[in-house]
Formats: C-alpha cells, sequence, structure tokens
C-alpha cells in the first residue's frame, strides 16, 4: 500500500466507492497514511527491499495507493529507481493517474523495462479504445453484471478470473503482470459500494 496522498484528484472512485476505502482496507490505509504503521517503509528503503528479492519473485505494488506525483505528475525518479530495483523479478501494479504526456513516458519507460505498470480506464469503451490505440496493459471497472469474456471495439475484455472462485489468486493467475497482453482485464462493480461504481463504469 502507499498512502492515500498518492492516489490522483482525478480519479473518479476517490471517495466514491473505492473498494479500499472500506473495511479493513480502510483502516489499515488510514493508519498507514498517518504515519502510525511501524513497519511502514520510506521509499528509498522500499526500492531497497524490492531490489533483494529473490530472482523472478512475483509481486504486486499497491493494493490500495498509487504511484507517487506532484500535483498529478508522477515520480518519474521514484518510479525508474524502483523498476531498476525489479529488474529481474515480476513486479506489477495500477495506476489511475490521468495519462498526461510525462505521465504516458515515464508509465511507457516502466514497462518496457519491466515494470508492469497497468493504466486504469473508467469503462469498458474508454479501455478497449485505450488499447486500441497504445501497447500499454490496460484494465478497467465493469458493471455488476458484465460476462466473463466480451469483445468491445475489436480488443477482448477478460474479467478478473479470481472474482469468482475462491481457487484462483494473483498469484496462480499472474494476468495483469503480463505487460504485452493484447486484451484489457476488467474488474466487475463489488462491494459495499457496488452500487456507486456500477455507475461509472457504465459511463
Ligand atoms: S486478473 Fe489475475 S492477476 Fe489480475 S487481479 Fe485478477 S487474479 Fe490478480
Amino acid at each position: 500500500m502507499s498512502g492515500m496522498n498518492t492516489c490522483p484528484e482525478t480519479c473518479p472512485l476517490k471517495g466514491n466507492g473505492c473498494y479500499a476505502e472500506l473495511g479493513h482496507s480502510r483502516i489499515h490505509w488510514s493508519r498507514l497514511t498517518d504515519g502510525k504503521v511501524s513497519t511502514a517503509l520510506e521509499a528509498d528503503q522500499f526500492i531497497h527491499a524490492v531490489a533483494s528479492l529473490p530472482r523472478n519473485q512475483f509481486w504486486r505494488h499497491n493494493v490500495a495507493g498509487d504511484l507517487p506525483h506532484k500535483n498529478g505528475t508522477i515520480d518519474d525518479g521514484f518510479l525508474t529507481a524502483l523498476t531498476r530495483a525489479n529488474k529481474g523479478k515480476m513486479g506489477f501494479t495500477y495506476t489511475h493517474h490521468a495519462l498526461s504526456v510525462e505521465n504516458l513516458k515515464s508509465i511507457e519507460k516502466a514497462n518496457k523495462n519491466g515494470f508492469t505498470v497497468n493504466v486504469s480506464a473508467n469503462t469498458v469503451q474508454a479501455a478497449t479504445l485505450l488499447k486500441q490505440t497504445s501497447k500499454l496493459p490496460v484494465v478497467c471497472i465493469l458493471p455488476i453484471d458484465a460476462p466473463n469474456v466480451q469483445t468491445v471495439n475489436d480488443v477482448k475484455v477478460v474479467a478478473c478470473p479470481a472474482e469468482k472462485s475462491d481457487k484462483v489468486t494473483c498469484s496462480t493467475c499472474q494476468l495483469c503482470q503480463h505487460a504485452n497482453r493484447d486484451f484489457v482485464i476488467g474488474f466487475r462493480a463489488h462491494g459495499v459500494s457496488k452500487k456507486k461504481v456500477d455507475i461509472i463504469a457504465r459511463g
């Protein structure tokens, strides 16, 4: 997790259905943001910890939070250092930061160099159009009743398989880590705020 201040103001889920703002995730995330977690790492300590992971280690960054930024521009120095630390490992994350020219450059560089940064879109239309026009790994939120697999704008959209199976975890699936995949991964609106998220996903 990264502190709440890493999330962009532009994220439509902020204060409006983000799963991490509820329940146990919220409690831990708030404590982390308020500096009350004794095991929390500063950025340089975190990068060092990633560099120390065993070769081929699969790991996920930011169950909550986003990439550090200044006024919406991703901290390229941090992301470059994290990407370097991830060399030989299988790290991945997601970002809801706006795709400005600077952010795109940072995200593309990380993906090209082995640290997968999935770009989060808000609707399946936006996600599939982005997939058509870029080489980025793209994810999106989906309406509650979205099918497991669909094709939109000639792009395949696969719903996260862990949503409907207790046997699937990120460790066994690993789809989000594949930066060069030619399909979009979707996450159906779920949890306490699913109605709010469903409205956003329907555009
Ligand atoms: S698609 Fe796979 S890797 Fe991505 S969140 Fe779902 S289970 Fe994890």
